[in-house]
């Protein structure tokens, strides 16, 4: 029997495959396409997963010969600019330009690394559960699993055999989009002498993209009300779109690339039915850009873990469940502000402008500009307290300290080893308990606290060490990089709470 299976070779699958191989679990992937990925989907990652890839030691690989990486100047936000450059300190949003193909060669090549079984022409037809584990079907395969992980995309085929529901709605209009080379005439020029811009353009008839990420590339986008064509979308068509839209012929060059995709806004009913579980797309799609890798990767982080701690016989009661009570709320979260996003970048005329202009000029002011930034990043997720406890909406329990279920700070930090991160410490994807506290609490008591605890677990590295200003005496932090306690007060607790498994 296996022991997880992920079904789907996307970012989300082959980014799980390295966090269960780091735990510990035995892996496999099952994949249906012959060859890896090659469609420039997304450009780039923003948000919290960046923090998380620094955990893992992956930021350098990842952010080698990128455009763009690190703290963002400004973000679209549904076409109104917001200009974090502007706000006095850092930008609240990470941003790393990374094309599609090359995240997900990374992240397999990662996860093979690792030790993960990827295999690839495996298309799934069947999937089945009963108390023992999960039987998958496929054209010339049957395994069992003792639990499978569906990260198959919008479309999810685990989702629907699984028996759950993706409620939501999808959009009455449809976007082509395409990669373009440069054609002799320069469509900027072009466009720019009809009255077009660089970035989105509303007309009567709907909304044109243009812009460029790269030298020599550019990148075309028309929205329109329309549905999805049923054939592959062909350049003849595309220019006709661009035509009805923008009333202008522009000229497109040779494509590279051309898709045609119409959003939808929805979140899984439940992210697990028995011993099955939804990641990435196949558990929630957004219906605007930029958040959807963040939410989908950060998912495979959390629920790693603790399908590792459950496999090992090291979890605690209802520890499983907090995936769901955790990851959900953060997609419905999500869905709310992408929802937003896509109505104020689709109302055209007039009113359309009138809008955009007045909120442009109040994402001016330092609040909202912050919080808006906090929402693209996901630094306003807060986790609950304790596995039985679930997820609190972002709330403060009375008592609880400001940095309990939040992500850890990367604070800077003198060990008797020299000077390191909280990042750095986060490497092997570890429970850290970190002494900041010398002079309250020494590092042998914290050590025996946690002995005393679990004794003979080695799933926690217990760290002494300075830091300047610390923000508490002692950090207990998930190997998802959240804090799951902060101070002493309530710590062997939270320690038994989040550490101590059940009795069998
Ligand atoms: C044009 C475009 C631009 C985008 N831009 C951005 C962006 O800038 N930022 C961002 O965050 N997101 C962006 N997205 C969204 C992002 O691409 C998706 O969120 C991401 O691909 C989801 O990854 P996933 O692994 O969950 O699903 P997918 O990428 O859909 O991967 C699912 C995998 O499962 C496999 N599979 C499916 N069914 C089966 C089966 N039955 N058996 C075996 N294998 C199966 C598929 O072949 C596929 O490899 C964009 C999407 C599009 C279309």
């Amino acid at each position: 029997m296996e022991e997880v299976v992920i079904i789907g070779a996307g970012p989300t699958g082959l980014m799980l495959a390295g966090e269960l191989r780091l735990a510990g679990v035995r892996t496999t992937v099952l994949e249906k396409r012959a060859e890896p990925g090659d469609l420039p989907k997304a450009n780039g990652l923003g948000g919290q997963i960046i923090q998380l890839l620094d955990h893992r030691g992956l930021l350098e690989r990842f952010s080698a010969g990128s455009p763009f990486a690190g703290r963002a100047p400004g973000f679209p936000f549904g076409s109104v600019p917001l200009k974090f450059a502007e706000l006095g300190g850092e930008s609240p949003l990470q941003l790393l330009m990374i094309q599609q193909p090359r995240l997900e060669r990374l992240l397999r090549e990662r996860a093979a690394e690792l030790g993960a079984e990827i295999r690839s022409g495996h298309r799934l037809r069947k999937l089945a559960q009963d108390d023992e584990g999960v039987t998958l079907e496929g054209d010339d395969f049957r395994l069992r699993a003792r639990y499978v992980v569906g990260c198959d995309g919008g479309h999810s085929l685990v989702r629907e055999q699984a028996g759950i529901g993706f409620p939501g709605t999808t959009d009455d209009e449809v976007m082509l989009l395409g990669h373009f080379t440069a054609p002799q005439a320069n469509i900027f020029d072009v466009a720019q002498v009809n009255g077009l811009r660089q970035g989105w353009n509303h007309t009567q008839n709907g909304r044109l993209l243009l812009t460029s990420l790269q030298p020599g590339v550019h990148i075309v986008g028309v929205r329109e009300k329309g549905t999805a064509p049923a054939t592959a979308v062909t350049l003849a068509e595309f220019a006709a779109a661009v035509r009805r839209v923008s009333g202008v012929d522009l000229p497109l060059g040779e494509p590279i690339w051309l898709s045609s995709t119409v959003s939808q806004a929805r979140v899984a009913d439940r992210y697990r039915e028995g011993r099955v579980f939804l990641a990435g797309d196949a558990a929630h799609l957004f219906p605007a850009g930029g958040s959807a890798l963040n939410v989908g990767l950060m998912d495979t982080a959390n629920l790693a873990w603790k399908l590792a701690a459950h496999l090992n016989g090291q979890a605690p009661p209802g520890l499983l469940d907090t995936y769901e009570s955790e990851r959900r709320p953060v997609a419905v979260h999500t869905l709310r502000h992408t929802r937003a996003q896509a109505v104020l970048e689709r109302l055209t005329g007039e009113d359309g402008t009138a809008l955009r202009d007045l909120l442009g000029e109040l994402f001016a002011f330092d609040q909202p500009l912050r919080r808006l930034g906090e929402l693209l990043q996901g630094s306003d997720i807060r986790y609950g307290t304790a596995p039985a406890e679930h997820v609190n909406g972002g709330c403060a329990v009375s008592g609880e300290h400001p940095l309990t279920g939040r992500f850890a700070p990367d604070l800077a930090l003198t060990t008797t080893e020299g000077p390191t991160r909280v990042a750095e410490l986060m490497r092997p994807a570890r429970w850290v308990l970190l002494n900041l506290g010398f002079s309250e609490l020494d590092d042998l008591a914290l050590g025996n606290l946690a002995l005393g605890n679990l004794a003979g677990d080695d799933r926690l590295h217990v760290v002494a060490a300075h830091c300047v200003d610390p923000p508490a005496d002692v950090l207990l932090i998930r190997p998802d990089g959240y804090v799951a306690w902060a101070g002493t007060d309530g710590l062997p607790e939270a320690m038994t709470t989040w550490l101590t498994p059940q009795p069998a």
